[in-house]
């Protein structure tokens, strides 16, 4: 870069340093970003429609627009890469071809066509809105939608506009870099304010219709074009457009999100046998695997890793001690345990159906400790 390109370069960047701290004084220190002009919004939406149309891949979800496969399709890449997804979507529609079906599924079924991908709370939560949707159909809102169990607004939105072209634009991690940089805003985009600003831009964006194409094409080109590390900008319909770009800011954009710090809990789960079943009570006691069956026990947050423990495990940011008290054999001819522990509203699982209920494999590295 020579000197003359690098000191416009750094008055450029610096002008539109000044322009963003103009707004945020005018909304009392909020980092509030100004709108972009529509004539922008338009020439960035033509531009990814044809980049979209002759470089979209062939996904099996895209091959309709039903809502219950973009539905499905989304809730998984919610954790993975699409890669990783393809088979498990594949498996998991063969299983459950309509919404009908998986609402009449036992939820233990679902979780064995889930297992793998993590996060039960997510395939719980798809048993239940199918139920509602077997019943009423689909909403056509993403208003609406968001009304349902595990309905976020990037879900609803990608559904209602990706099925019904709903004029909503989506948010999410692909999103928000490739705008970060497009607009070349340097912003706290997981603060609220912040988040706003980019959902308004991408809901601009999205009017611009059809707004099924238009979200696809937003989120392709960040997973495949507008990548974290090493971005493409040769094959980008936006090159010309890019603020980032022309300021040479892409791998600061966008901002880094400060990480959530981690927690230490000591886990004291009370392993309580009944012939060859285990006792599990709905977890109202501790952080993680919160409404899900697990031992009975107790939780305790620590400032630091206990010294002594039987094993760790880490669930987001839990690091988890257990600390395993010795198994218990629970007879009802027993009046001491018989006391202790009646009424505590127990489910007594045979120990090989226990990663029906709970597919977490935690459970099944406490009992192995012991019982192995
Ligand atoms: S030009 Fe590069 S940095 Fe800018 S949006 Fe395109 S791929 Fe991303």
């Amino acid at each position: 870069m020579t000197t003359r390109s690098r000191v416009n370069h750094t008055s450029q960047r610096t002008r539109i340093h000044r322009n963003q701290q103009k707004t945020r004084d005018k909304h009392n220190g909020l980092n509030l970003l100004a709108e972009p002009d529509p004539a922008t919004i338009k020439i960035l939406a033509s531009s990814l429609l044809s980049w979209y149309k002759d470089n979209h891949r062939d996904l099996p979800w895209r091959r309709n627009r039903k809502a219950y496969s973009i539905w499905i399709s989304e809730v998984m890449l919610q954790q993975t890469t699409v890669a990783a997804v393809i088979p498990y979507y594949e498996k998991f529609m063969a299983c459950f071809p309509s919404v009908k079906d998986l609402a009449q599924a036992q939820l233990d079924e679902v979780y064995e066509q889930w297992a793998g991908l993590g996060y039960y709370s997510r395939a719980r939560n798809l048993h239940k809105s199918a139920q509602i949707l077997a019943k009423k159909g689909f909403p056509k809102m993403a208003a609406d939608l968001q009304e349902l169990p595990g309905f976020g607004p990037y879900t609803s939105r990608a559904v209602s506009s990706i099925a019904f072209d709903e004029p909503v634009g989506v948010l999410d991690g692909n999103v928000i870099r490739v705008l970060c940089r497009v607009l070349g805003w340097s912003v706290a985009w997981w603060k609220t304010a912040e988040r706003a600003c980019l959902q308004k831009a991408a809901d601009q964006l999205a009017q611009q219709g059809p707004s099924h194409l238009l979200n696809q094409g937003l989120m392709e080109l960040g997973a495949t074009v507008c990548t974290p590390a090493s971005p493409n900008c040769l094959l980008c319909p936006w090159s010309a457009r890019c603020e980032a770009r022309k300021q040479d800011q892409i791998t600061g954009l966008p901002l880094k999100k400060p990480r959530k710090s981690l927690e230490v809990w000591v886990w004291t789960p009370q392993i309580l046998m009944k012939n060859s079943k285990v006792a599990l009570v709905k977890n109202d006691y501790a952080p993680f695997l919160k409404g899900q069956m697990i031992f009975p026990g107790s939780v305790q947050k620590q400032s630091k890793r206990p010294k002594t423990y039987d094993l760790k495990h880490g669930i987001t940011h839990h690091d988890i001690y257990i600390q395993v008290q010795k198994p218990l054999q629970f007879r009802d001819s027993h009046k001491k345990t018989r006391d202790k522990f009646k009424d505590k509203g127990y489910q007594w699982v045979q120990l090989q159906g226990l990663k029906k209920i709970n597919p977490s494999n935690v459970l099944q590295k406490i009992l192995q400790h012991f019982l192995a």
